[in-house]
């Protein structure tokens, strides 16, 4: 059984620690500074075994040379296609394949946009554990991630790949934006009521310091825009009708709101 941590750091960046405690050991997902990283490791007497990377960001790759520093047998997992840009790689990964972590199936799906390389790890259902997805800076809670590399047909693609995933799944998206998101959503589409009721319960959630991540694919479905580029109302919105048209014209008012 795979134990999923969350740690705060920066400004708001989430890392991700995946926990087998039986064999006394972790992965970690963007490991944007090591300090908080290695005291959690220390804490629980854990070794680290993987480091899995999402993109080249500094923010997500920070820490990962002073992690090598200390655990030097520890794999880096990356997109293999971004080798100069995050060097430590030594796995070089690709959409489409499958590895196994601790008896838990992942597998890497490419979701261009937000840079040319970008890749999520997905962890399918296994017993009584329900899929994890770990996407990085391409969807987030409420929104997704600028594109900074891609197209705006790029982005679409990989947000519907992401959305055709189990609705349980549990989404750990690499910043608390959240709140922000939600507030520009409901400029977007202000007739959704349970976009406006997540709105509220963020907000509260927001006001007593409480983490919103994981989102679920299902959540996301049901009050993220950028989900719902097929929607009449978000269609009537931007006066768009092609699916990336209306992404491009969301993203892009999301850029300046
Ligand atoms: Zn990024």
């Amino acid at each position: 059984m795979v134990e999923i941590l969350r740690l705060p750091v920066l400004r708001d960046n989430y890392v991700f620690l995946l926990v087998d405690s039986a064999g006394g050991r972790a992965a970690v997902v963007d490991p944007a500074v090591a300090e908080p990283v290695a005291a959690v490791l220390q804490q629980q007497d854990l070794e680290l075994a993987v480091v899995l990377q999402t993109h080249h960001h500094h923010d997500h790759i920070g820490g990962t040379a002073e992690l090598l520093a200390r655990w030097p047998q520890v794999e880096v997992w990356a997109a293999a296609s971004d080798r100069a840009r995050i060097p430590l790689q030594t796995r070089g990964l690709a959409g489409g394949d499958r590895l196994v972590l601790w008896g838990r199936s992942v597998e890497v799906l490419a979701i261009p946009g937000h840079t040319r390389d970008h890749i999520a790890y997905y962890l399918p259902a296994a017993g009584a554990d329900g899929p994890e997805l770990f996407c990085g800076d391409t969807l987030f809670a409420g929104g997704c991630g600028r594109i900074f590399e891609g197209t705006a047909a790029q982005m679409l693609a990989s947000l519907e790949l992401l959305a055709a995933l189990p609705a349980a799944t549990r989404v750990w998206c690499a910043h608390e934006y959240t709140e922000a998101n939600l507030r520009f959503a409901i400029t977007q589409e202000p007739e959704n009521q349970e976009l406006l009721e997540r709105l509220k319960r963020v907000v509260k959630q927001r006001a007593d310091g409480e983490a919103t991540i994981p989102s679920t694919i299902g959540i996301e479905h049901a009050t993220n825009p950028f989900l719902r580029c097929r929607q009449p109302a978000l269609q009537a919105v931007t006066g768009a009708t092609e699916a990336a048209d209306v992404l491009a014209e969301i993203r892009r008012r999301k850029d300046v709101f």
